[in-house]
C-alpha cells in the first residue's frame, strides 16, 4: 500500500472537486458543488458541509461513490463521507399579493429570446443543451432516456415520448437531444419540428401534390423530432403521412423523438395504430418540479446571467414561483431587469415587490366558463356536448368530470352545476362527484388527467 501523505481538509476537498468538476458539466458541478467543503474528518471518514437538504440528497446517492473514490485516493482510511446542511434555510416568506402591475412585457421578452440562433438546416435552436439543463427528480427518468437516445440513437429507445405540462423543459431537452447528435457527426440528418407546423407543412404538400417528396425528405432523416405532437390529432391525413414516415424511419432503425403535454393513451382522436406507434418505444414524463429544484435552476440561471442573489432572494423566488420553470425564468427576467436599473443585486424587499405582480396570477379565480371550455377541449368535444342530453360514453366522463371541478374549484352549489349543464338534477351531480373523487384516488390514468385539465385551467390566468 502506498504511503498517503498527510492533508489539510481544505487540499483533501479541492482534490475531490478538481476531479468532480471534470466528469460534470458546468451547470451540473456547480450545482451539486457550490458552497460545499469537509468540516470535520475522524479515523474512518470525513463530514461534508452542504449547502442544502437537496445538494445533501445527491451527493449521498448519485455521487457519494466518486465521491468517496477520490478521497480515498488522497486518504485511502477513509471508509466513508458524510454529509450534513450547513446552514439553516431561511423560513418560506408569507407573500404579499396586493399590488398588481403589467407583467406581460416581461412575458414577451422570453418569446422574443425564442427566434434567435435557429439552425437553417435542422431547424433547432443552438442555445438549448444538456449542459444548461438541471436534472431534479421530477425531470430525471426523461433526462436520462434522452442520455440514453444521444448514446445510442435509434437503438434504444425508439420512439422516445416525452410529455409534461407547459414550461416545464420539454422543448429544452429535445432540442439538447439533437443539437447533441448534429454537432457529433455533421452528416447526420436531423430534424426539429412541431406538431402544428408539421401539419401545415403536410396540408401545403398535399395541395401543391408535393407530398412524395416531404415523405421522401422525413423519411430519410437520422434523427426527427416532432415537437407538440399532440396538434395533430383529429387531423386524419396528417396522421397517416406522419403513419407512413415512422414506419419508414422505424423499419431502418432511425430515431424519432416526440413531446406533447399528455401521455399518448390520453391523446384523443388519434389513430389507434399511431398512438401504439408512440407508445411503442420509451414514454417519460416531466413533473413539476420541487422546490429544491427549483431552487438550484434559478440559482443557476442568475449566475449564468451574471446576477448574484442573496440566498434569501433565491429562496423566495424558488418558494413563491412555483407552476414551471418558464414562469421562474420569467421571475428570474424581472429581477435581473432591476439589477440592472439598480446596478446592483436587489435585496429581499425590492424583489417582493417586483414579483408581487407575479405571484398575484395563480392566484386568480376562474371562472364556470373556463372550467367547461377546458374539459371539453381536453376530451375534444364542444362546451354544448356537455349539456346536451346525449348518454355516449365520450360525453358521459366529461360531464361527470365538469360537475366535479365545478365543485371543486369554484365551489358551486349542486343546484347550480346541475343548471350549467343543461338543468340536471342536484342529485345526479351529487352523484357525479362522487364518482369522479372516488376514481380520482384509484385510477392512475384518471388521476392524470384531472392534473393536466386543472393546469390548463391554471395555466388559462394571463
Ligand atoms: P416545455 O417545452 O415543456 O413547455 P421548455 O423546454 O420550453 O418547456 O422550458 C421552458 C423554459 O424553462 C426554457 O427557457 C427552458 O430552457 C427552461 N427550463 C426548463 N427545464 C429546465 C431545466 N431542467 N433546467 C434549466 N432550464 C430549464
Ligand atoms: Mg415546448
Amino acid at each position: 500500500m502506498a504511503i498517503m501523505t498527510p492533508v489539510t481538509l481544505e487540499e483533501l476537498w479541492k482534490a475531490v472537486l478538481g476531479e468532480m468538476e471534470l466528469s460534470l458539466s458546468r451547470a451540473h458541478f456547480t450545482t451539486w458543488f457550490k458552497n460545499t467543503l469537509i468540516v470535520a474528518r475522524d479515523q474512518n471518514s470525513v463530514t461534508v458541509s452542504v449547502p442544502n437538504g437537496f445538494v445533501k440528497e445527491w451527493l449521498e446517492n448519485k455521487f457519494n461513490r466518486q465521491i468517496l473514490l477520490s478521497v480515498r485516493k488522497l486518504s485511502n482510511e477513509i471508509r466513508e463521507v458524510k454529509y450534513i446542511v450547513g446552514q439553516p434555510k431561511s423560513e418560506p416568506i408569507r407573500q404579499d399579493i396586493s399590488k398588481i402591475i403589467n407583467e406581460k412585457e416581461f412575458q414577451e421578452q422570453a418569446t422574443i429570446d425564442q427566434s434567435q440562433d435557429i439552425d437553417k438546416t435542422t431547424h433547432l435552436n443552438k442555445k438549448y443543451s444538456f449542459d444548461s439543463f438541471i436534472v431534479g427528480s421530477a425531470n430525471e427518468l426523461a433526462f436520462s432516456c434522452a442520455q440514453g437516445v444521444v448514446a445510442s440513437l435509434g437503438k434504444l429507445y425508439n420512439p422516445l415520448f416525452i410529455y409534461g405540462g407547459v414550461g416545464l423543459g420539454k422543448t429544452h431537452l429535445i432540442q439538447s437531444i439533437g443539437n447533441k447528435v448534429s454537432s457529433e457527426s455533421a452528416d447526420r440528418r436531423v430534424l426539429y419540428t412541431s406538431g402544428e407546423k408539421l401539419t401545415a407543412t403536410i396540408v401545403e404538400s398535399i395541395r401543391n401534390r408535393t407530398i412524395e417528396d416531404i415523405k421522401n425528405l422525413y423519411s430519410r432523416l437520422d434523427l426527427l423530432i416532432i415537437d407538440d405532437i399532440q396538434y395533430i390529432a383529429g387531423k386524419d391525413k396528417t396522421q397517416e403521412i406522419v403513419f407512413t414516415i415512422f414506419n419508414e424511419l422505424h423499419n431502418r432503425n432511425k430515431q424519432v423523438i416526440m413531446t406533447s403535454d399528455r401521455p399518448p393513451k390520453a391523446i384523443p382522436t388519434i389513430e389507434e395504430r399511431l398512438r401504439s406507434r408512440m407508445e411503442g418505444g420509451m414514454v417519460a414524463d416531466i413533473g413539476t418540479p420541487d422546490f429544491e429544484t427549483r431552487l438550484a435552476i434559478i440559482k443557476v440561471k442568475a449566475q449564468e446571467r451574471g446576477c448574484s442573489l442573496s440566498d434569501d432572494v433565491l429562496s423566495y423566488i424558488a418558494t413563491h414561483i412555483q407552476k414551471n420553470i418558464r414562469e421562474l425564468e420569467g421571475a428570474l427576467n424581472r429581477v435581473v431587469a432591476l439589477a440592472q436599473i439598480y446596478n446592483r443585486p436587489p435585496d429581499l424587499k425590492e424583489v417582493k415587490n417586483i414579483l408581487n405582480a407575479y405571484l398575484a396570477v395563480p392566484y386568480r379565480k376562474t371562472s364556470p366558463q373556463v372550467i367547461l371550455k377546458t374539459v371539453a377541449e381536453f376530451y375534444n368535444i364542444t362546451p354544448t356536448d356537455l349539456t346536451k342530453r346525449s348518454r355516449k360514453k365520450e360525453v358521459v366522463k366529461p360531464r361527470q368530470v365538469s360537475m366535479y371541478l365545478l365543485r371543486e374549484e369554484i365551489k358551486l352549489s349542486f343546484p347550480d352545476i346541475g343548471q350549467k349543464l343543461g338543468g340536471r338534477d342536484h342529485s345526479t351531480v351529487i352523484h357525479a362527484c362522487e364518482k369522479i373523487k372516488r376514481e380520482e384516488a384509484v385510477s392512475e390514468p384518471l388521476k392524470n388527467e384531472l392534473i393536466m385539465i386543472r393546469q390548463r385551467i391554471y395555466d388559462s390566468f394571463e
